[in-house]
Protein backbone atom coordinates (compact mmCIF):
# COMPACT_ATOMS: atom_id res chain seq x y z
CA UNK A 1 0.00 0.00 0.00
CA UNK A 2 1.37 3.42 -0.75
CA UNK A 3 0.63 5.59 2.16
CA UNK A 4 1.98 8.32 1.13
CA UNK A 5 -0.87 8.58 -1.70
CA UNK A 6 -3.95 7.97 0.75
CA UNK A 7 -6.07 11.69 1.52
CA UNK A 8 -6.15 12.30 5.32
CA UNK A 9 -7.12 14.89 6.96
CA UNK A 10 -4.99 14.14 10.07
CA UNK A 11 -4.81 17.40 12.34
CA UNK A 12 -8.85 18.38 10.86
CA UNK A 13 -11.10 18.49 13.93
CA UNK A 14 -13.97 18.57 11.42
CA UNK A 15 -17.57 19.44 12.24
CA UNK A 16 -19.15 15.93 11.14
CA UNK A 17 -22.49 17.57 10.38
CA UNK A 18 -21.61 19.15 7.31
CA UNK A 19 -22.09 16.37 5.06
CA UNK A 20 -25.80 15.17 6.31
CA UNK A 21 -28.32 15.38 4.33
CA UNK A 22 -31.68 14.41 5.64
CA UNK A 23 -34.28 13.77 3.01
CA UNK A 24 -37.90 13.50 4.03
CA UNK A 25 -39.32 12.81 7.23
CA UNK A 26 -40.88 9.06 8.08
CA UNK A 27 -39.88 6.12 9.71
CA UNK A 28 -36.21 5.53 10.28
CA UNK A 29 -34.70 2.04 8.27
CA UNK A 30 -34.82 0.36 11.76
CA UNK A 31 -38.32 -1.18 11.62
CA UNK A 32 -37.49 -2.78 15.04
CA UNK A 33 -37.01 -6.19 14.07
CA UNK A 34 -34.46 -6.83 11.45
CA UNK A 35 -31.50 -5.38 13.49
CA UNK A 36 -28.24 -5.28 11.16
CA UNK A 37 -25.79 -5.36 13.68
CA UNK A 38 -22.21 -4.02 12.17
CA UNK A 39 -19.43 -6.30 12.09
CA UNK A 40 -16.61 -5.32 14.68
CA UNK A 41 -14.24 -6.17 12.08
CA UNK A 42 -12.32 -4.93 9.72
CA UNK A 43 -10.47 -2.55 11.92
CA UNK A 44 -8.49 0.10 11.24
CA UNK A 45 -5.40 1.14 13.28
CA UNK A 46 -4.75 5.13 14.21
CA UNK A 47 -1.95 6.41 16.36
CA UNK A 48 -2.70 8.59 19.85
CA UNK A 49 -3.95 11.76 20.42
CA UNK A 50 -1.63 13.33 18.18
CA UNK A 51 -3.57 12.02 15.06
CA UNK A 52 -4.06 9.34 12.39
CA UNK A 53 -0.49 7.87 11.70
CA UNK A 54 -1.45 4.75 9.58
CA UNK A 55 -3.91 2.96 8.03
CA UNK A 56 -4.32 -0.02 7.19
CA UNK A 57 -6.94 -1.27 5.36
CA UNK A 58 -7.96 -0.74 1.89
CA UNK A 59 -11.43 0.41 2.26
CA UNK A 60 -10.63 3.59 3.70
CA UNK A 61 -8.00 4.01 1.18
CA UNK A 62 -8.79 7.75 -0.71
CA UNK A 63 -11.86 8.29 1.49
CA UNK A 64 -11.13 11.76 4.12
CA UNK A 65 -10.92 10.63 7.69
CA UNK A 66 -11.85 13.37 10.21
CA UNK A 67 -12.46 13.14 13.61
CA UNK A 68 -15.46 14.55 15.49
CA UNK A 69 -15.39 17.96 17.47
CA UNK A 70 -17.23 16.99 20.55
CA UNK A 71 -15.02 13.49 21.03
CA UNK A 72 -11.81 14.12 19.87
CA UNK A 73 -9.02 13.21 21.81
CA UNK A 74 -8.54 16.41 23.63
CA UNK A 75 -12.25 16.83 24.24
CA UNK A 76 -12.82 15.41 27.72
CA UNK A 77 -10.54 14.82 30.66
CA UNK A 78 -10.81 11.61 30.76
CA UNK A 79 -8.55 9.22 28.32
CA UNK A 80 -10.17 8.01 25.60
CA UNK A 81 -9.42 4.11 25.12
CA UNK A 82 -11.63 3.15 22.47
CA UNK A 83 -12.54 5.26 18.87
CA UNK A 84 -15.65 4.65 16.69
CA UNK A 85 -16.28 5.20 12.78
CA UNK A 86 -18.82 6.46 11.56
CA UNK A 87 -20.34 4.97 8.22
CA UNK A 88 -19.04 8.12 6.73
CA UNK A 89 -15.82 7.81 8.02
CA UNK A 90 -15.68 10.19 11.00
CA UNK A 91 -13.52 9.19 14.05
CA UNK A 92 -14.93 9.71 17.58
CA UNK A 93 -12.75 9.10 20.48
CA UNK A 94 -14.59 7.66 23.56
CA UNK A 95 -14.06 6.69 26.90
CA UNK A 96 -15.43 2.83 27.96
CA UNK A 97 -16.25 3.94 31.60
CA UNK A 98 -18.22 6.97 30.24
CA UNK A 99 -20.23 5.30 27.74
CA UNK A 100 -21.16 2.28 30.05
CA UNK A 101 -21.92 4.71 33.24
CA UNK A 102 -25.42 4.82 32.62
CA UNK A 103 -26.30 2.61 30.25
CA UNK A 104 -24.10 -1.07 31.28
CA UNK A 105 -24.73 -2.79 28.43
CA UNK A 106 -23.93 0.40 25.71
CA UNK A 107 -21.78 -1.14 22.61
CA UNK A 108 -20.47 -3.89 24.83
CA UNK A 109 -21.58 -6.26 22.25
CA UNK A 110 -19.51 -4.94 19.37
CA UNK A 111 -16.59 -4.11 21.78
CA UNK A 112 -16.88 -7.30 23.31
CA UNK A 113 -16.44 -8.59 19.54
CA UNK A 114 -13.52 -7.09 19.06
CA UNK A 115 -11.53 -8.14 22.17
CA UNK A 116 -12.57 -11.88 21.77
CA UNK A 117 -11.91 -11.26 18.33
CA UNK A 118 -8.21 -10.63 19.30
CA UNK A 119 -8.02 -7.52 17.25
CA UNK A 120 -6.93 -5.28 20.46
CA UNK A 121 -4.20 -7.78 21.61
CA UNK A 122 -2.46 -7.29 18.07
CA UNK A 123 -2.68 -3.85 17.70
CA UNK A 124 1.00 -2.90 17.91
CA UNK A 125 1.89 -0.27 21.04
CA UNK A 126 1.10 3.35 20.38
CA UNK A 127 -1.57 2.28 18.33
CA UNK A 128 -5.72 2.00 18.58
CA UNK A 129 -8.18 -0.12 16.95
CA UNK A 130 -11.25 1.64 14.98
CA UNK A 131 -14.80 0.31 15.81
CA UNK A 132 -17.16 0.60 12.85
CA UNK A 133 -20.49 1.77 13.78
CA UNK A 134 -22.83 1.42 10.99
CA UNK A 135 -24.23 4.93 11.84
CA UNK A 136 -24.13 8.13 10.14
CA UNK A 137 -21.75 10.59 11.90
CA UNK A 138 -24.74 12.71 12.73
CA UNK A 139 -26.74 9.77 14.28
CA UNK A 140 -23.51 8.78 15.82
CA UNK A 141 -23.14 11.68 17.38
CA UNK A 142 -26.52 12.09 19.11
CA UNK A 143 -26.45 8.59 20.56
CA UNK A 144 -22.58 9.08 22.18
CA UNK A 145 -23.41 12.49 23.40
CA UNK A 146 -26.57 11.11 25.05
CA UNK A 147 -24.32 8.61 26.67
CA UNK A 148 -22.11 11.70 27.80
CA UNK A 149 -25.08 13.41 29.14
CA UNK A 150 -23.92 16.28 27.01
CA UNK A 151 -25.92 18.39 24.83
CA UNK A 152 -25.95 17.75 20.98
CA UNK A 153 -28.26 20.45 19.79
CA UNK A 154 -25.09 22.71 18.91
CA UNK A 155 -25.14 21.69 15.27
CA UNK A 156 -29.00 21.64 15.61
CA UNK A 157 -28.93 17.81 14.48
CA UNK A 158 -32.42 17.11 12.13
CA UNK A 159 -35.51 15.52 13.66
CA UNK A 160 -34.90 12.68 10.96
CA UNK A 161 -31.43 12.34 12.71
CA UNK A 162 -33.21 12.29 16.17
CA UNK A 163 -35.71 10.23 15.85
CA UNK A 164 -33.10 7.55 13.70
CA UNK A 165 -31.17 7.87 16.52
CA UNK A 166 -33.18 6.93 19.43
CA UNK A 167 -35.16 3.98 17.41
CA UNK A 168 -31.60 2.93 16.67
CA UNK A 169 -30.13 2.96 20.97
CA UNK A 170 -31.20 -0.67 21.53
CA UNK A 171 -29.52 -2.13 18.86
CA UNK A 172 -25.90 -0.70 20.75
CA UNK A 173 -27.74 -1.91 24.04
CA UNK A 174 -29.03 1.17 25.43
CA UNK A 175 -32.47 1.95 26.29
CA UNK A 176 -33.57 5.25 24.94
CA UNK A 177 -35.98 6.02 28.26
CA UNK A 178 -32.75 5.99 30.71
CA UNK A 179 -31.50 8.72 28.80
CA UNK A 180 -34.70 10.92 27.23
CA UNK A 181 -36.31 11.99 30.56
CA UNK A 182 -37.48 15.25 31.44
CA UNK A 183 -33.78 16.06 32.59
CA UNK A 184 -31.96 15.27 30.07
CA UNK A 185 -30.28 17.21 26.58
CA UNK A 186 -32.05 14.89 24.18
CA UNK A 187 -35.78 14.95 26.06
CA UNK A 188 -35.40 18.70 25.35
CA UNK A 189 -33.88 18.40 21.91
CA UNK A 190 -36.61 16.04 20.27
CA UNK A 191 -39.30 17.79 22.43
CA UNK A 192 -38.23 20.84 20.61
CA UNK A 193 -39.93 19.38 16.98
CA UNK A 194 -43.15 18.41 18.98
CA UNK A 195 -44.92 21.45 17.52
CA UNK A 196 -43.81 20.39 14.03
CA UNK A 197 -43.71 16.50 14.26
CA UNK A 198 -45.97 15.74 16.85
CA UNK A 199 -47.58 12.51 15.33
CA UNK A 200 -43.63 11.35 14.84
CA UNK A 201 -42.69 11.98 18.22
CA UNK A 202 -45.11 10.62 19.69
CA UNK A 203 -45.18 7.30 18.12
CA UNK A 204 -41.42 7.42 19.02
CA UNK A 205 -42.14 8.00 22.77
CA UNK A 206 -44.88 5.35 22.98
CA UNK A 207 -43.13 3.10 21.51
CA UNK A 208 -39.97 3.13 23.68
CA UNK A 209 -42.78 3.75 26.58
CA UNK A 210 -40.93 7.44 27.30
CA UNK A 211 -44.13 8.68 29.36
CA UNK A 212 -43.35 12.17 29.86
CA UNK A 213 -42.33 12.74 26.70
CA UNK A 214 -45.63 11.38 25.01
CA UNK A 215 -47.53 13.46 27.62
CA UNK A 216 -46.08 16.26 26.60
CA UNK A 217 -46.31 15.91 22.87
CA UNK A 218 -50.03 15.00 23.26
CA UNK A 219 -50.84 18.60 24.09
CA UNK A 220 -49.88 19.32 20.29
CA UNK A 221 -52.29 16.29 18.29
CA UNK A 222 -55.02 17.77 19.51
CA UNK A 223 -55.87 18.69 16.09
CA UNK A 224 -54.41 15.23 14.83
CA UNK A 225 -56.99 13.48 12.77
CA UNK A 226 -57.32 9.77 13.55
CA UNK A 227 -57.03 8.95 10.06
CA UNK A 228 -53.64 10.07 9.42
CA UNK A 229 -52.30 7.29 11.78
CA UNK A 230 -51.09 5.04 9.52
CA UNK A 231 -51.22 1.06 10.35
CA UNK A 232 -47.63 1.45 10.99
CA UNK A 233 -47.85 4.29 13.61
CA UNK A 234 -50.43 2.71 15.48
CA UNK A 235 -48.22 -0.35 15.64
CA UNK A 236 -45.17 1.45 16.66
CA UNK A 237 -47.19 3.67 19.48
CA UNK A 238 -48.75 0.44 20.38
CA UNK A 239 -52.34 -0.07 21.89
CA UNK A 240 -51.85 1.35 25.22
CA UNK A 241 -50.37 5.34 23.79
CA UNK A 242 -53.16 5.08 21.05
CA UNK A 243 -55.93 4.17 23.08
CA UNK A 244 -54.90 7.23 25.69
CA UNK A 245 -54.42 9.36 22.82
CA UNK A 246 -58.36 8.55 21.83
CA UNK A 247 -59.63 9.00 25.33
CA UNK A 248 -57.76 12.09 25.13
CA UNK A 249 -59.68 13.38 22.02
CA UNK A 250 -63.25 12.01 23.53
CA UNK A 251 -62.95 13.53 26.52
CA UNK A 252 -62.08 16.70 25.23
CA UNK A 253 -65.71 16.24 22.81
CA UNK A 254 -67.43 15.51 25.79
CA UNK A 255 -66.14 18.18 27.99
CA UNK A 256 -66.91 20.70 25.25
CA UNK A 257 -70.98 19.11 24.34
CA UNK A 258 -71.39 19.69 28.98
CA UNK A 259 -70.23 23.15 29.05
CA UNK A 260 -72.31 24.40 25.65
CA UNK A 261 -74.95 22.82 25.30
CA UNK A 262 -76.76 24.50 28.97
CA UNK A 263 -78.40 27.88 28.18
CA UNK A 264 -77.48 31.13 30.23
CA UNK A 265 -80.27 30.75 32.67
CA UNK A 266 -82.93 33.51 32.73
CA UNK A 267 -83.40 36.72 34.73
CA UNK A 268 -86.24 37.31 36.51
CA UNK A 269 -89.15 38.64 34.02
CA UNK A 270 -89.46 42.61 33.58
CA UNK A 271 -91.79 44.69 31.94
CA UNK A 272 -89.21 44.93 28.63
CA UNK A 273 -88.18 41.25 28.77
CA UNK A 274 -90.96 38.45 29.54
CA UNK A 275 -89.43 34.66 29.97
CA UNK A 276 -90.79 34.05 26.71
CA UNK A 277 -88.48 37.10 24.89
CA UNK A 278 -85.93 35.36 26.12
CA UNK A 279 -86.46 32.07 24.73
CA UNK A 280 -85.52 34.26 21.73
CA UNK A 281 -81.78 34.30 23.18
CA UNK A 282 -81.73 30.72 24.28
CA UNK A 283 -82.55 29.44 21.09
CA UNK A 284 -79.90 31.19 19.47
CA UNK A 285 -77.05 30.09 22.08
CA UNK A 286 -78.33 26.26 21.04
CA UNK A 287 -77.97 27.08 17.39
CA UNK A 288 -74.51 27.91 18.13
CA UNK A 289 -73.67 25.61 20.09
CA UNK A 290 -74.85 22.83 18.06
CA UNK A 291 -72.11 24.44 15.41
CA UNK A 292 -69.51 24.39 18.19
CA UNK A 293 -70.47 20.53 18.75
CA UNK A 294 -70.98 19.50 15.32
CA UNK A 295 -67.70 20.59 14.01
CA UNK A 296 -66.09 19.60 17.62
CA UNK A 297 -61.96 20.08 17.52
CA UNK A 298 -60.19 18.55 20.54
CA UNK A 299 -57.83 22.02 19.60
CA UNK A 300 -60.71 24.44 20.09
CA UNK A 301 -59.29 27.89 21.06
CA UNK A 302 -61.07 29.82 23.96
CA UNK A 303 -60.23 32.77 21.29
CA UNK A 304 -62.77 30.85 18.75
CA UNK A 305 -65.04 29.67 20.97
CA UNK A 306 -65.84 33.71 22.50
CA UNK A 307 -65.73 34.63 19.36
CA UNK A 308 -69.01 32.06 18.35
CA UNK A 309 -70.75 33.15 20.88
CA UNK A 310 -70.19 37.01 21.28
CA UNK A 311 -71.54 37.33 17.87
CA UNK A 312 -74.60 36.56 19.88
CA UNK A 313 -74.77 39.86 21.58
CA UNK A 314 -75.32 42.07 18.92
CA UNK A 315 -79.11 40.84 18.54
CA UNK A 316 -79.59 41.22 22.13
CA UNK A 317 -80.85 44.35 23.20
CA UNK A 318 -81.76 43.64 26.87
CA UNK A 319 -79.61 44.62 29.75
CA UNK A 320 -80.25 41.84 32.11
CA UNK A 321 -79.99 39.15 28.88
CA UNK A 322 -76.54 40.55 28.13
CA UNK A 323 -75.42 40.03 31.71
CA UNK A 324 -76.60 36.48 31.24
CA UNK A 325 -75.02 35.77 28.26
CA UNK A 326 -71.81 37.71 29.33
CA UNK A 327 -71.86 35.80 32.61
CA UNK A 328 -72.24 32.13 30.50
CA UNK A 329 -69.95 32.78 28.90
CA UNK A 330 -67.12 33.57 30.96
CA UNK A 331 -68.17 30.39 32.71
CA UNK A 332 -67.75 27.67 29.85
CA UNK A 333 -64.40 29.68 28.90
CA UNK A 334 -62.66 29.44 31.58
CA UNK A 335 -63.82 25.75 31.88
CA UNK A 336 -63.22 25.08 28.65
CA UNK A 337 -59.31 26.32 29.11
CA UNK A 338 -59.16 24.27 32.67
CA UNK A 339 -60.14 20.79 30.33
CA UNK A 340 -57.19 18.28 30.03
CA UNK A 341 -55.22 18.63 27.21
CA UNK A 342 -52.83 15.90 27.43
CA UNK A 343 -53.18 12.38 27.99
ZN1 LIG B 1 -83.78 39.99 29.03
Amino acid sequence: MDLDSRTMATSLYHDSFENSQPTALGPPAYDGENLHRPSPSPTVQVGGPAGLTELLTPEFELQTIVISTAFNPETHETEPDIIFSSSDCVLFYVDTQTITRTSPNAFQELISAFHYGGAENDTPAGLRTIIPISESSVVLNIILHSLYASPCTQHSPPFRALVEAVYNMPLYGISPGTHITRTTYLYAALLAYAPIYPLVLYTLAGQHKIHDLAVATSSHLLSCSFFSITDEMAERMGSIYLKRLLELHLGRFNSLKELVLSPPPPHLPTKDCSLIDQKGLTRAWALVSAYLVWDARADLSTHNMKLAFSALTKDVTCKECNNCLEYKLQEVIMKWASVKRTI
